[in-house]
């Protein structure tokens, strides 16, 4: 029969006979590996303000038994705790275990060694009251949580086209509070782009769609930062619009753009969500340069010819339609961002809207491919202009 502890340093010698330890050596050699485990800081959030094991979660000890559950729902995962020096990190893997996790081991010694042997930390999320408020849906997702957010504030996603796709994919990136918006779109916002391109609005016909948009997401999200390319995208401005951005949402309604989009895609290794609508259809595929998955070129070596390709100008489109893609591309660059759930690489998704049927085929990469195949042969901007209208 085990003794009551009936001191302080008898229940300390207790709990550290009945839990699990591991070394900070093999903490840094499982997140090198990438093994999975959930990080658990247990200290009070003024001591994790100088810093925190990357990817850590912070519950402090005084609020465990309460949100350990909501914020760590499974409960066979592996959790690894610490704090400053071991001990209350012990204390915590003891709840943990009487609360049912069966996988928890508590590091030994602490944070304060782990930071002077100069192992590798990151600034934990710092989000204020308001956005603590704004988001506090995205917060109760375990998937999400403050340290999802904050990526998505610090997130810089590119839009190409503040049009059809673009309107809602933006309108709903800004809510999330990504941070940072890019958009490029040479138009001025015309009476006939109200009946789908809903960024734009009745008073503001005439007005350069990138300002026009910036005017609404502004007045949905002021956290977020609008950075406006008011030009088409060419091959000699491609680079210097991309550069910056870690997702590109592409909008485009035109083949030389697309074109142009993927080879920059593939030689600056960008993620671009693709996203097209043609009357009552539409598709949506990311492209994730290095993946493994298919590129843009891999699917279509040539633009159809031009008689063959009419735009919504030509060709109408319902305009709800861009609203079931935009958003679709919008979640595939949400999910980007936080590293969440399985992209569409190697998927393209179709949808019908007059059958309302979605549909999926499965895409490879060719390796043949003359601009991410093995053996390249295209390796700078070509005439995408010319390319397209050889048909
Ligand atoms: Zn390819």
């Amino acid at each position: 029969m085990p003794t009551t502890p009936t001191t302080y340093a008898d229940l300390i010698a207790d709990v550290r006979k009945s839990i699990a330890t591991v070394s900070l050596e093999e903490i840094k050699r499982r997140l090198e590996a990438k093994v999975p485990m959930v990080l658990v800081d247990v200290r009070e959030k003024d001591e994790t303000r100088a810093g925190i094991i990357p990817g850590a979660l912070s519950v402090p000890r005084g609020f465990l038994e309460m949100q350990i559950e909501q914020k760590v729902t499974d409960k066979s995962a592996p959790v690894v705790l610490y704090c400053a020096g071991g001990t209350r990190s012990a204390l915590a893997a003891r709840t943990l275990m009487d609360l049912g996790y069966t996988h928890v081991e508590s590091a030994n010694p602490g944070f304060v060694r782990w930071k002077d042997l100069g192992f590798p930390m990151e600034m934990p999320p710092n989000l204020t009251d308001a956005q603590r408020d704004r988001y506090s849906r995205h917060i109760l997702l375990p998937e999400v949580g403050e340290a999802g957010q904050s990526k998505l504030l610090a997130a810089k996603v590119l839009l190409l086209g503040a049009g059809g796709l673009g309107s809602p994919a933006a309108l709903y990136l800004a809510a999330a509070g990504v941070g940072t918006l890019g958009l490029v779109d040479a138009d001025v916002v015309d009476a006939s782009n109200l009946q789908r391109q809903i960024l734009h609005a009745t008073s503001r016909v005439g007005t350069p769609k990138v300002d026009s948009a910036e005017i609404a997401i502004r007045d949905l999200n002021p956290d977020v930062k609008v950075v406006k390319f008011q030009e088409r995208l060419m091959s000699d401005n491609v680079e210097r619009i991309f550069k910056g951005f870690d997702v590109v949402v592409d909008g485009c309604d035109n083949f030389p753009t697309r074109y142009l989009v993927n080879d920059a895609s593939v030689f600056l290794n960008k993620p671009v969500v693709h996203g097209s609508i043609f009357r009552f259809e539409g598709q949506v595929t990311t492209f994730v340069p290095g993946s493994g998955g298919p590129c843009y070129r891999c699917l279509y070596p040539e633009p159809p010819p031009p008689h063959l390709a009419p735009s919504c100008q030509e060709a109408g489109v319902l305009g709800i339609l861009p609203g079931i893609i935009g958003v679709i591309q919008a979640t595939e660059a949400i999910k980007l961002v936080l590293g969440k759930g399985t992209s569409l690489s190697g998927r393209l998704l179709t949808y019908d809207s007059l059958r309302m049927k979605f549909g999926e085929l499965k895409l490879r990469r060719d390796k043949r491919c003359p601009v991410c195949g093995d053996s390249p042969t295209i390796k700078e901007y070509i005439d995408y202009e010319g390319f397209c209208n050889l048909g």
